[in-house]
């Protein structure tokens, strides 16, 4: 599905990513861990293609194609999802509208005919009854006003709606209590199959208890210098990154 080799990225001229190799297989969940600021945002927004960044060095295949010549759009459409970590506001645009706008996009890349008004209102509810999205929010403008465990279920919703191959869940978590986590690690659940790929960046394994990932890496100043199963995480949070720091030479 997935596959990174030697990935280097740049902001504003400073190198952030520094040789990311990750092989993601149909149907797996992986997870990335790793102190604040190693570059976690940093390569969800390079693979959906953030023009902010620049690679520099290394490829990146998604299905086969080559995702670094492709536009971010494209990437989309051939089924990779982001999920915020800091969703964005659109006041002024619904929900409805933005998600028949998209969907209708992406069926246009497809080949396809404009999805028609009764069946879209079918999936919209449907959808919205995986991720307990209330019918109120799914009315409103993008986001707007709604609280942070509201605006991580409309990112799930999107999700569901969108049904991507690779999804990456960018700090989901955050911000959420106990219950909106649950509803929203079900719902990601709920929307996996044996064809469909999820990574989840996150630094608490509370959630991945929920999720269950087969992999954890730990990705540490732009490196993945670690990488194990679910036992992982729950060294991480028992005992913080200080003995990976020392296992690789520093403290
Ligand atoms: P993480 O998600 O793991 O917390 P990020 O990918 O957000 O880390 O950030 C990685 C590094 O990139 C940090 O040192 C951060 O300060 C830096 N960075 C992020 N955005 C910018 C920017 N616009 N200009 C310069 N540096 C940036
Ligand atoms: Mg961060
Ligand atoms: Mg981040």
């Amino acid at each position: 599905m997935l596959e990174v080799k030697n990935l280097h990225a740049t902001i504003a001229g400073k190198e952030i990513l520094k040789g990311i190799d990750l092989t993601i297989r149909d149907g797996e969940t992986h997870a990335i861990m790793g102190p604040n600021g190693s570059g976690k945002s940093t390569l969800s927004a390079v693979l959906v293609g953030n023009p902010l960044y620049e690679v520099t060095e290394g490829e990146a295949y998604f299905n086969g194609k080559n995702l670094l010549d492709m536009k971010p759009e494209d990437r989309a459409h051939e089924g990779l999802f982001l999920s915020f970590q800091y969703p964005v506001e659109i006041p002024g645009v619904s929900m409805t509208n933005f998600m028949k706008a998209a969907i209708n996009e992406k069926r246009k890349y497809q080949g396809l005919e404009p999805m028609n008004a009764a069946e879209f209102l079918k999936l919209m509810r449907e959808k919205r009854k995986i991720v307990e999205l209330d019918s109120k929010l799914a009315n409103r403008s993008v986001n707007e006003g709604f609280s942070g465990g509201e605006k991580k279920r409309n990112e799930v919703f999107q999700m569901a709606m969108l049904e991507p191959k690779l999804s990456i869940l960018d700090e989901t978590d955050s911000g959420l209590d106990v219950d909106a986590m649950r509803i929203v690690a079900e719902g990601v659940n709920k929307l996996q199959t044996p064809q469909t790929s999820c990574i989840v960046i996150t630094h608490y394994d509370r959630l991945l208890e929920m999720i269950r990932p087969q992999f954890v890496h730990v990705l540490y100043k732009g490196r993945i210098v670690k990488t194990g199963g679910p036992e992982l995480a729950k060294e991480i949070q028992e005992h913080g990154y200080d003995w990976i720091k020392e296992e690789i030479g520093e403290e």
